[in-house]
């Protein structure tokens, strides 16, 4: 994992930190006065590896001893720009993460003696919409560990997102004694105030995660119901050309009516739904434009029960303040609890045991030290596709494809300026889509999403080549519509563990794909363009946009996308699917777990996230991702009774 962040602030010398706050100002001003230099430490440090430290040490020792704080803004400019396009992707990678690190305290930091962050009245923005206030108490007890603890059960389960939670229940329904062991921390209702940077304690490195070379953001939920709590509720059936490839891969259950029977029990617990579809402002926009194109469109199912589809949808990545949500937490997880199931938060596997080639247990850690030794007669892993794979190979388990055929559904943004004010951070999550270019060539292609975005969201996805165009963009960011395309890849990534068990992520955008992406690119320009936008914007590193009838054409602007590249690093990319890193499949040979789940060659040793895709699902994953922990809890409950 790349995060863009340092370990203890302490650990910087004077120059370093003067050369950090200098890197922060540079980006945006303003921005080391808001305590930059703490929060990027405390915020995006922690889940650093060694080597990353090192790294980012020497770099500020190098703008340190080149006195970068005293050269002025243009001059500081114009050193950040070099590494911005550069030849070499590891500058390139380093501008990156310095970029949206610094840009995210900027546009998320509260100001000072905790006002509002300087930005926002500038940029219209309200800041954190707060909790309700007779929001509900919480509904689950997780166990408390106040020392070392040793526990025995039927199964333990790691990880309580969409594919642990499920597993949870469903093992629970079964009359089997089931721990879970989650390693973030339990937010509901009540603690859900919309606060951008808050809410990103409950993703992956708070945020901060990527690939090595900081050409992809990895946007993973890390808290008790994994990333069904910071999710946009968007539930979609696996389609069924994905299921016939996916038999084609070994597993036959996928066309049976067995994982029909998952999908049908899944969709009907989390209340999945087209009644909660009224399309924001932003929606209104990209539904005029797909209408004037003749483009289809559809309503979007979501899993949502008295979502308000106004104000505080919008705020749904840093948690649903109306409980509308059907997380697993208000699911799966409470059924769970409510059948008995321990709950531990705060609790990290660290290690999957096993004893005569079958899982046996798994020793984990709290954030204060303690030691959890849970015996168990077998294992679900269920960590989500960066962890999984590092879990199972930090525990020395599965075969070589463990960690391989990742994959990211990466999406590329454009932001379109319309006249009048869109207040993109409100309204419906995402009502609407377009599956215009789904089928571009035999089920690979991609989808066209929009979704409430909040400032940090806009800064860190719009080009920056210098400080006053920046802020310029984001002034105009409340007339703005930002549009996604989610491309289904087939190209693949790698995850692997350094000698801590920290996930190394690696993957490079294949030709194919990048193909699809273009298409993608000059698609979400047309819509906007047909929607009426005045300025278009593509989130790439080069400023890369024309106004419509104004200043140039979209030839134009798909000749400068060209021009400024596809490669590492040059596009704004991020991912908020992951996918496949211990593939499911019928054979050893090319996969990490039998059509089960199990793991090849650990008996009792059941992965039960969206780690298991045999390739990537084309449509967004949590629907699929239950029903396969489901189907595959299911058989490993009839294997145990
Ligand atoms: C911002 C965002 C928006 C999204 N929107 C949608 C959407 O609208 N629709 C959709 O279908 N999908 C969406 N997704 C994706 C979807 O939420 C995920 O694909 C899904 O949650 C992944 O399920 P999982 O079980 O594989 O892992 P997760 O849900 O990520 O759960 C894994 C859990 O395991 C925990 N864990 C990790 N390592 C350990 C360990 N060693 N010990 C104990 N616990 C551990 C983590 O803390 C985490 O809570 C979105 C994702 C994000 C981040």
């Amino acid at each position: 994992m790349a995060a863009a962040g340092i370990g203890p602030a302490r650990a910087l010398g004077p120059r370093q930190r003067r050369a950090l706050d200098a890197i922060c100002d540079t980006f945006h001003p303003g921005t080391a006065e808001l305590g930059a230099t703490e929060a990027f430490f405390e915020l995006f440090g922690s889940e650093l590896r060694p080597a990353e430290l090192r790294q980012l040490l020497w770099l500020l020792s190098f703008f340190g001893v080149r006195r970068f704080d005293r050269l002025p803004q243009e001059r500081r400019e114009r050193i950040l720009l070099a590494w911005c396009d550069s030849r070499s992707v590891t500058r390139r990678a380093a501008f990156h993460g310095l970029r949206k690190a610094a840009l995210a305290l900027a546009y998320g930091l509260p100001g000072q003696s905790g006002s509002p962050n300087p930005t926002w009245e500038r940029i219209g923005y309200p800041g954190p919409i707060g909790a309700v206030p007779d929001a509900p108490p919480k509904a689950i007890e997780p166990l408390p560990v106040t020392g070392d603890l040793e526990l025995d059960c039927d199964v333990c389960v790691v990880g309580s997102g969409a594919g642990g939670g499920t597993a949870a229940a469903r093992l629970a329904a079964a009359g089997l004694d089931v721990v879970v062991l989650e390693a973030g921390g339990y937010s509901d209702d009540l603690d859900f105030d919309g606060a951008e940077l808050k809410g990103y304690r409950r993703y992956l490195g708070n945020a901060s995660a990527a690939t090595r070379d900081n050409s992809v953001g990895i946007l993973a939920g890390a808290c008790l119901g994994g990333g069904t709590v910071v999710n946009y509720t968007t539930s979609f059936r696996t389609p069924d050309e994905v299921r016939e490839e996916w038999a084609g891969h070994g597993i036959p259950a996928f066309t049976s009516e067995t994982f029909t029977k998952s999908l049908d029990v899944v969709c009907e617990r989390l209340g999945v739904n087209l009644d909660h579809n009224r399309r924001s402002r932003r929606e209104e926009l990209v539904h005029r434009g797909l209408a004037r194109l003749g483009w289809r469109e559809d309503l979007m199912p979501r899993n949502v029960l008295g979502c308000d589809q106004g104000v505080s949808c919008g705020y749904c990545p840093y948690g649903c303040r109306l409980g509308a949500k059907q997380s697993t937490v208000k699911t799966w997880l409470a059924d769970a609890y409510a059948a008995g199931v321990r709950i531990l938060v705060g609790t990290r596997a660290e290690r999957i045991l096993v004893e005569r080639s079958s899982a046996r247990g798994v020793l984990a850690r709290t954030g204060e030290g303690h030691a959890v030794h849970v015996r168990s007669r077998a294992v679900v892993i269920a960590c989500g596709s960066i962890m999984t794979p590092a879990l199972l190979q930090h525990s020395g388990l599965g075969n070589d494809a463990v960690g391989r055929h990742l994959r990211l559904h990466p999406v590329s943004a454009t932001l379109g300026i319309f006249d009048g004010e869109v207040r993109p951070w409100e309204g419906t999550m995402q009502a609407i889509y377009s599956d215009e270019h789904r089928h571009l060539d035999s089920g690979y292609g991609l989808k066209y999403e929009t979704t409430a975005a909040h400032p940090t969201f806009i800064a860190t996805f719009t080009p920056w080549r210098g400080a006053g165009s920046h802020a310029e963009l984001m002034d105009r960011a409340r007339f703005g519509v930002g549009i996604g395309a989610l491309l289904r890849d087939r190209g693949e990534g790698r995850v692997q563990v350094d000698r801590g068990g920290r996930p190394i992520i690696r993957y490079h955008l294949s030709s194919y794909d990048a193909e699809h992406l273009r298409v993608g690119i000059e698609g979400m320009a047309r819509i906007l363009e047909a929607g009426g936008a005045r300025r278009i914007v593509l989130g790439h590193a080069q400023l890369v946009e024309y106004e419509p009838g104004t200043r140039g054409t979209l030839e134009d602007y798909m000749r400068a996308a060209d021009v400024a590249g596809y490669a590492a690093a040059r596009l704004s990319l991020f991912s908020f699917h992951q996918m496949g890193s211990a593939r499911m499949g019928g054979s050893p040979n090319d996969s990490a777990c039998d059509p089960e789940g199990q793991v090849w060659g650990v008996q009792n040793a059941v992965v039960c996230d969206a780690s298991t895709f045999p390739t990537a699902s084309g449509v967004n994953p949590m629907v699929t991702i239950e029903a396969i922990a489901h189907m595959n809890a299911s058989a490993l409950a009839a294997q145990l009774a």
